[in-house]
């Protein structure tokens, strides 16, 4: 039997909702293959914590999550605390101090849910999104605060080793597909240093791999593509604020942003990598019920797969397809699903399909 040790985080809004609904179907899943099982420890931290506490994460917290074959994350971001120190204080913490600076974000409008784009069922991409370093590096101050001279500044960083690395995974990802159709986009007409480094670093590791076919983009140019010519895309490598920003895009051209998974991967496996659905706490929904936590089962199965457990990841996608086409819909969707609604729908057809091939 193969046993994961599983971090739950859920954290803030409809964190806590859709994580449970997560670990619903992952059981189930679990039991249905028999082949594996996962152990879950809950981790309370969330903006509530911070507030009782004032941390997200304790003392000794990252060294605690360490021993955690993954981690499986909600929502952090709350009314009551700036968005800059819940980000800061929980998410960013973890993603960066595991090295996890790899994010993969796939977009694919699932059978059943309608695009909000004309032709947007060709909609079938993955973005790369540069998660360790460069705008978000963290690194600028504020000075004279309150004075009319007040400066802010806010450096992006971008190295030789954290630009080639995420090239390397992205060609690498591009190359599994069947387009094997990479696209680079950065900004580097305006930007004239870091932007063009990226440039310069994708076409010399582009050479390693002659099977995979590239061209570039202006992160602005790339938006109207997006909406324009969907199926002209298939992998988009980008920094980590253009691939934020694009990947909401990507999530809310595919149908909802209830649907868009990620995965925050540390592809050395030195760490544990931590998945989670794209969306945030969206509190105009916590506590009614209704979130689709159809994000959040794709993440799962993201996680699955990076577990090494692929038959059950295609088993849970397959059935969280099923769900899709027959239209149980969660509001966000056009439907009056509710969260739990979906889940039973999810777990009755894994638990009707109960044997299926087990991982070899
Ligand atoms: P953040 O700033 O952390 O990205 P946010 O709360 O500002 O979070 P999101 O949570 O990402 O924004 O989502 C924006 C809106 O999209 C929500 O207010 C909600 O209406 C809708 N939404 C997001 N996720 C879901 C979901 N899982 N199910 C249904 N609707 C969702």
């Amino acid at each position: 039997m193969r046993v994961y040790k599983i971090a739950a985080i859920p954290a803030d809004g409809i964190g806590p909702e859709v994580i449970a609904a997560g670990l619903e179907v992952v059981e189930t899943l679990a039991a249905c293959d028999g082949g594996f099982r996962i152990e879950t420890e809950h981790f309370p931290w969330s903006s509530a914590y911070y507030l009782e506490h004032g941390h997200y994460i304790p003392e000794g917290g990252l060294d605690r999550l360490k021993t955690f074959d993954a981690i499986f994350f909600g929502a952090v971001g709350s009314q009551q605390v700036p968005d800059h120190v819940s980000l800061w204080g929980l998410r960013l913490p973890i993603a960066q101090g595991f090295d996890q600076y790899a994010n993969v974000r796939p977009a694919r409008v699932l059978p059943g849910v309608k695009s909000p784009l004309i032709g947007g069922e060709g909609i079938d991409w993955v973005i790369v999104r540069e998660n360790s370093e460069g705008e978000y590096a963290g690194n600028g101050g504020r000075a004279h605060r309150g004075l009319p001279i007040e400066v802010g500044t806010e450096t992006a960083v971008f190295t030789r080793v954290g630009v080639e690395r995420i090239h390397r995974f992205a060609f690498d990802l591009a190359r599994k597909r069947p387009a094997k159709h990479l696209t680079l986009v950065t900004k580097s007409n305006a930007q004239r240093f870091g932007m063009v480094m990226w440039d310069e670093i994708f076409y010399e590791v582009a050479a390693d791999y002659p099977d995979v076919k590239t061209d570039r983009e202006l992160v602005d140019a790339v938006t109207t593509r997006m909406v324009l010519k969907p199926r002209t895309l298939d992998v988009i490598v980008a920094t980590n604020l253009h691939a934020d920003i694009l990947s909401d895009l990507a999530a809310a051209l595919s149908g909802s942003l209830g649907i868009g998974p990620t995965a925050n991967l540390n592809p050395e496996r030195q760490f544990p990598s931590m998945f989670e659905p794209i969306h945030g706490s969206a509190f105009d929904i916590t506590g009614k019920g209704i979130a689709n936590p159809v994000a959040t089962f794709w993440t799962a199965a993201m996680m699955l797969e990076h577990l090494g457990e692929d038959a059950a990841a295609k088993h849970l996608m397959a059935a969280v397809e099923a769900v899709t086409a027959a239209k149980v819909h969660t509001p966000d969707l056009g439907g009056n699903a509710t969260t739990a609604d979906v889940t039973k729908a999810v777990c009755d057809y894994l638990r009707a399909r109960k044997a299926f091939e087990p991982r070899v």
